[in-house]
């Protein structure tokens, strides 16, 4: 069998990769065709792939890497850790010092009382974990029935069964039975997209009252919890109006429903605060976690629970763990991760320095002839491709034609920025200077205007 390197040729291994590895989120045969994009290095915020292009990441991989890539004290942490302890689990009345130590961390950091954390091993698992424990708190309770959960369309938690029923993703739910029973889902607080003639703060009031609306309907005595992610990230980037949030949190607090914020993205600084909840002032009892807990250097992810809730299930056998769950190495890079994020004063930088520095040159994006929107949180933004700003007009093609095009463009100039329909977005590292924001910034003008002329020249507009 060839020894596979990263010398080899792009081609042979873009053959390779088509003839025995399965791509997510992907139609395999088209990929096939066109061959994979394989990348063989990274440093800082900088990808390199088999053809020595170097490429801007505007995604932080997938919203992940959020300390930046090349960090020498994550490999030595994985690198003692493998030595020392290369497994062990949690289950059946043991621990491990990686454990203790991430989970006094995190409630370290973690806002209010958040004190207590259940591992996982991704994001949709720690969200599937969050159904067992709202569901069974509920039961302890002597309420079993309150087992709904209510989420959002368009929202993002995760491609496991679970996962992906919480989430609001129409093209997720009609592939193999989705979604599980007992999930609902409201409408999103899109204005740009679906706020018609409201203002953004009437529409962001009418949104955050579409809870309480499902929870009459639904019957309080039904209802578990509401899920929400603080900016809906894989949805595309869609920052609520200022109106929501409030309203939603006054609308739990009213009837006793537990308050998921879905971190897996906004956690660990991406929003200038260590959680999303801290920047839109929610008061969440589970925070999901993943992602940028260890900066993507290793699969992990969790819940941090509340007191009361962690109270509450403390008292029963809760029958539910992962094999990986804390894993030593995972959680020994996690918190490494977090005390580089502190040492080097990462969140600082996103609050006071590169956030509103690229928020300057993002919403600067406005005056391209294609964009109608231009919304950022610290390191997450977004843009809304139109053929007309005033009346927020989609285009004629088919959703996603045009997104598509620019996002080719972008592939084309070596940046990484995605697009979820006809909107673009970036989510880069934490640690980006304003030299790089500038050159992303550059990259992703260039791409615009590079679209805007083909979908002209091809009749698009
Ligand atoms: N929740 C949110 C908000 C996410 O963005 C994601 C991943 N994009 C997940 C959950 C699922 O995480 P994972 O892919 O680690 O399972």
């Amino acid at each position: 069998m060839t020894v596979i390197t990263n010398h080899m040729p792009t081609q042979e291994l873009q053959a390779l990769d088509a003839a025995h590895h399965m791509h997510p989120f992907s139609t395999q045969d088209a990929l096939a065709k066109r061959g994979a994009r394989v990348i063989t290095r990274a440093d800082g915020v900088w990808i390199t792939d088999s053809d020595g292009n170097r490429i801007i990441d505007g995604m932080a991989g997938l919203w992940c890497v959020n300390v930046g890539y090349g960090r020498d004290r994550l490999a030595d942490v994985a690198s003692r850790q493998m030595k020392e302890l290369p497994y062990y689990n949690t289950f059946f009345m043991t621990t491990h010092v990686p454990a203790i130590a991430l989970s006094q961390k995190l409630a370290e950091v973690a806002p209010g009382d958040l004190n207590h954390v259940f591992y996982a091993g991704s994001g949709s698992e720690a969200n599937d974990t969050n159904i067992r424990m709202v569901r069974t708190y509920w039961a302890q309770k002597g309420k079993p029935d309150k087992k709904v959960i209510i989420s959002r369309k368009n929202a993002y938690h995760g491609s496991t069964m679970a996962g992906a029923s919480l989430g609001g993703m129409s093209g997720m739910h009609a592939q193999g039975g989705l979604p599980i029973p007992d999930i609902h889902h409201i409408d999103q607080p899109n204005w740009w997209a679906e706020g018609g003639d409201m203002s953004p703060e009437e529409f962001g009031l009418e949104r955050a009252r579409q809870l309480e609306q499902a929870i009459h309907d639904l019957g309080e005595d039904r209802v578990a919890a509401f899920i929400a992610e603080p900016v809906q990230g894989a949805g595309g980037v869609i920052v609520a109006p200022d109106t929501y949030w409030p309203e939603i949190q006054r609308i739990c607090d009213k009837y006793e429903i537990l308050l998921i914020a879905d971190e897996v993205i906004c956690g660990f600084g991406r929003t200038g605060n260590w959680f999303g909840s801290q920047t839109l002032n929610i008061r969440p009892h589970i925070m999901t976690i993943a992602k940028g807990l260890s900066s993507g250097y290793q699969p992990i992810g969790g819940s941090i629970v509340c007191d009361e809730v962690a109270e509450v299930i403390g008292a029963c056998e809760f029958n539910h763990g992962y094999t990986y769950a804390a894993h030593p190495v995972a959680a020994a890079v996690a918190l490494e991760n977090l005390n580089i994020i502190e040492e080097e004063g990462i969140i600082e930088h996103v609050r006071t320095d590169i956030g509103p520095y690229m928020k300057e040159l993002w919403t600067g994006l406005m005056d391209h002839p294609l964009v109608g929107e231009a919304k950022i949180v610290g390191m997450m933004g977004s843009i809304a491709l139109t053929p007309h700003k005033e009346s927020r007009a989609r285009f004629a093609a088919e959703a996603g034609t045009i997104g598509y095009i620019t996002r080719e463009r972008c592939f084309a100039n070596n940046l990484v920025m995605r697009h979820v329909g006809d909107r673009m977005i970036i989510s880069p590292p934490l640690v980006m200077t304003r030299d790089e924001a500038d050159i992303l910034i550059e990259r992703a003008r260039k791409s615009l205007d590079e679209a805007y002329r083909q979908i002209k020249d091809e009749g698009l507009l």
